[in-house]
């Protein structure tokens, strides 16, 4: 027996709907509230790192990603000219037998975790928020925007990195901040010769790409950029174009006028994140993924600590014979993670902003890499 028996969730994203699966498998009894009506992810591609494909395989969806997305291991590094330089590798994680990554359009990762949602039984209103949560010792009040009200022992609030419960419940923490640099990103064709990611260094920017589908893959540039974007969407194909002018290899030159199509859906994105002081809970609602840990993607796992954080928050409920108990096991393993990932992606980030020690770049990644490989 669980030590809840009734828990909201607010937030499908994906933290919150690993959350809510994996508590259903314990036997809780789950709501889930989703404010977008259509409950759907912005359309860009995500990068999937193996320890997320073990956690999407601890879920029980791993075979609906690699069919609807792609995996593949190692990553390709290329000079702007298009000389091979060699590649990260990126080892099996611990426990499993996944591959050592993916990709994957984010509405299709969406879409599998949310039918995974509604077959695991969970209770889900779209189109849905909360207006207030109030604390009691044995309880916590919940009215919800539909006008009706519930009462839950445990509100796990996966509201994401512009949380409203964090800002209601931690008013003295203070929003993510623009760290300087931006990533760009495109959807594409993909090319024959595309088929695990590849990024090309050396240059002002650095460009990658990364398969998400038999037919498509993702492109992401980064760009240092200290002043706020004044171009308007129309002129952005053109202004990525620019950045990838100087990079002579055939395989991006030939990507060029495939920008200019309006399915190549060009996102841009100011970098910023947020890791706030454990303890996540305020009494009986724990904030958990980008609510309280939000990575810049340098390490393609922003989403995976989220997943992993929702799987052991469930695991922990299940296994604590207190609440408290809980809390206290779900900190001590899932912080110095998160931490791990938010500090160290933000190094890679100011190495990559000041041109800095390449050497210095490799190493944490492999350092970040192998930490990600271990058990969580
Ligand atoms: C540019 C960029 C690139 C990235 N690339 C990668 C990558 O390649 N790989 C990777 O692993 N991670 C990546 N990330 C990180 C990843 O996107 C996030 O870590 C992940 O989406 C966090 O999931 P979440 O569920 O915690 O929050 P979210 O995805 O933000 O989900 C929050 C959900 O809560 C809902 N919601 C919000 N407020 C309310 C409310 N009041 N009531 C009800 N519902 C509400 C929202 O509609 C949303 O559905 C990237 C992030 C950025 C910014």
């Amino acid at each position: 027996m669980a030590v809840v028996s009734r828990v909201l969730t607010i937030g499908g994203g994906f933290s919150g709907m690993a959350a809510a699966i994996q508590m259903r498998k314990a036997g809780i009894a789950v709501d889930l509230v989703e404010r977008d009506p259509d409950w759907r992810p912005e359309g860009a591609g995500i990068s999937i790192s193996g320890p997320t494909l073990r956690a999407l395989d601890q879920i029980g969806v791993l075979a609906e990603f690699a069919r609807r997305g792609s995996t593949s291991d190692g990553v390709e590094l290329f000079t702007p000219s298009g000389h091979r330089i060699g590649e990260i590798p990126t080892p099996k994680p611990l426990g499993s037998d996944v591959a050592g990554g993916g990709g994957i359009m984010r509405p299709e990762l969406g879409r599998i975790l949310a039918d995974a949602v509604r077959e695991a039984g969970v209770s889900v209103r779209v189109g849905c928020s909360y207006t207030d949560i109030t604390q009691h010792d044995d309880a916590v009040d919940v009215a919800f925007t539909d006008g009706t009200t519930g009462r839950y022992d445990l509100v796990v609030a996966a509201d994401g990195v512009h949380s409203k419960t964090r800002a209601l419940l931690c008013p003295e923490i203070k929003p993510p901040r623009y760290i300087g640099q931006v990533v760009w990103r495109a959807v594409l064709p993909r090319p024959d010769e595309i088929v695990r990611p590849r990024m090309w260094l050396g240059g002002a920017v650095k460009a990658g790409v990364n398969p998400v589908s038999p037919s498509h893959m993702y492109m992401f540039i980064t760009e240092a950029r200290p002043e706020r974007l004044e171009a308007e969407r129309p002129a952005w194909p053109q202004l990525v174009a620019d950045m990838l002018a100087p990079f002579s290899d055939p395989v991006l030159t030939a990507l060029r006028p495939h920008l200019f199509a309006a399915d190549a859906a060009i996102d841009y994105r100011p970098l910023a994140n947020l890791l706030v002081p454990a303890p996540w809970n305020r009494g009986r609602v724990i904030l958990i993924g980008d609510t309280v840990a939000a990575t810049t993607p340098h390490l393609a796992s922003g989403a995976g600590i989220g997943i992993e954080s929702g799987i052991v928050l469930a695991e922990e409920l299940a296994r604590a014979s207190t609440l408290q108990e809980a809390f206290d096991r779900f900190h001590a393993r899932r912080w110095e993670r998160c931490r791990m990932v938010i500090e160290n992606s933000a190094q890679l980030c100011r190495i990559e902003m000041e041109n800095g020690d390449k050497a210095e770049h490799a190493r944490i990644m492999r350092e970040s890499i192998i930490g990600l490989t271990q058990p969580i």
